[in-house]
């Protein structure tokens, strides 16, 4: 077995993103945050803004990316976040939107104007059949005029699915199954080649159903070694809670205060041992302590990562700041 006995420490940060809320008028099969309407509408305050911006910068990043949920569902807490980047000196990139906010182009303009005095330079405009399952096409195609007419830059992510979404119709949503039936039934099978999926928080439950699981035994074998994900710095999240979220591991967290010094064991036992022993470690640790009952198969590593987590955090309750934001686990 491979044990890891370094220190699981976060020395420097390369690239990534705030996340202002977790609320969102969507709940797309893919999301990996698990946001949804039924999140609590908290937005990030100014204090938990700054704090996150200087700790980011003090790891040695110095522009990163706006996200959620919905960023722009609160305009005024937008606008807030863009102005202490700006003093603290950290550079947003762009601001993601998912367009559900689009009403007509003199509003958007509007509020496209108030965010560029601000230094909002570019939006990254959500472009995806999992989108489009929430959010009619216009106010996607609307968001994009106002910009072009506010002097905002548009990052289209992905411009190759707008044929595709204006195929089906832009005045109404379109479910994934019309998908289906209009582009052929491998359409879902497909998408992981063409837009980048991470296979966690939603996005496992969608696609378990679409790529089957592998046995237990499997999975387990497979996952002796230790999680390095966990230290990846290249696609990081702060959060409105002031949880930092490693790697692409959603569901997981370690309080932003405790970067840039080793963790403590005793306060993230559940991080050490995904760190040292993989899934197949905390899978022990679920099973002997928690009464964890398995399924005969999942879909990856992750997916029983997932599937732990969850049970310890839902049914088990076990009170841990490393198992956070909770709201995520329940919607999932
Ligand atoms: S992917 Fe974006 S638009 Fe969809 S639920 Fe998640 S945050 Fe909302
Ligand atoms: S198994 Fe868990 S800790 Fe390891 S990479 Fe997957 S989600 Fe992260």
């Amino acid at each position: 077995m491979h044990v890891n006995h370094h220190e699981f420490v976060i020395k420097r940060l390369a690239s990534g993103g705030l996340i202002t809320n977790y609320y969102c008028t969507s709940r797309c099969r893919h999301c990996l945050y698990a946001c949804s309407p039924n999140w609590e509408k908290k937005y990030i305050d100014l204090e938990t803004t700054e704090k996150n911006l200087r700790k980011i910068k003090s790891l040695g990043c110095r522009s990163i990316h706006i996200g959620g949920g919905e960023p722009f569902l609160n305009p005024d807490g937008l606008k807030m976040v863009l102005e202490t980047a700006e003093s603290v000196g950290v550079r947003i990139e762009y601001v993601e939107t998912n367009s559900s906010w689009f009403k007509d182009r003199g509003s958007a303009c509007r509020i496209l104007l108030s965010l560029k005095e601000k230094g909002l330079s570019t939006l990254l405009v959500s472009m995806s059949p999992f989108h489009n399952e929430h959010i009619p096409f216009w106010k996607v195609k609307g968001v994009m005029e106002a910009c072009h007419v506010a002097g905002i830059g548009v990052f289209p992510w992905i411009r190759e699915f707008y044929d595709e979404i204006t195929g089906l119709g832009d005045e109404t949503t379109h479910t994934l199954p019309e998908y289906e039936d209009r582009y052929g039934p491998d359409y879902m099978r497909r998408l992981p080649s063409r837009y980048w999926i991470h296979f966690g928080g939603r996005a496992v439950k969608t696609f378990v159903n679409v790529f089957g699981t592998r046995p237990l035994e499997e999975i387990l074998s497979d996952g002796r070694r230790g999680c390095t994900e966990l230290l990846d710095v290249s696609h990081f999240h702060f959060d409105l809670f002031g949880n930092y979220i490693p790697g692409l591991c959603a569901g997981l967290a370690i309080d932003g205060n405790d970067l840039g010094q080793p963790l403590s064991r005793q306060e993230y036992p559940i991080l050490y041992t995904l760190f040292e022993r993989g899934v197949a470690g905390l899978y022990e640790l679920a099973t002997e302590q928690y009464g964890f009952k398995a399924a005969s198969g999942y879909m990856s590593k992750c997916h029983l990562c997932l599937e732990i987590r969850r049970y310890l955090a839902l049914s088990v309750k076990i009170d841990s700041m490393e198992l956070r934001p909770l709201p995520f686990y329940e919607n999932i």
